[in-house]
């Protein structure tokens, strides 16, 4: 993953819960924002959203977990 190479991983705490990795329970994560795309925003109904979002991808297996805003 050479887009995340030059940060370190780290823990991440949503709403007081420390994330944890669906797939290999993993608790360190890369942090990414990302811009969502308008038409993937209209297409999953979200236009009130501000149309950012952050990604956390887990430094174990890469699985990629969505939040927006
Ligand atoms: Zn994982």
């Amino acid at each position: 993953m050479g887009l995340f190479e030059k940060k370190k991983p780290q823990t991440i705490e949503v709403s007081g819960h420390a994330l944890v990795c669906p797939v290999c329970s993993g608790i360190y994560f890369w942090s990414r924002e990302a811009q969502l795309n308008t038409s993937v925003a209209s297409f999953f109904n979200l236009d009130w959203a501000n149309k950012s979002a952050t990604c956390f991808v887990c430094s174990e297996c890469t699985h990629i977990s969505w939040f927006l805003g």
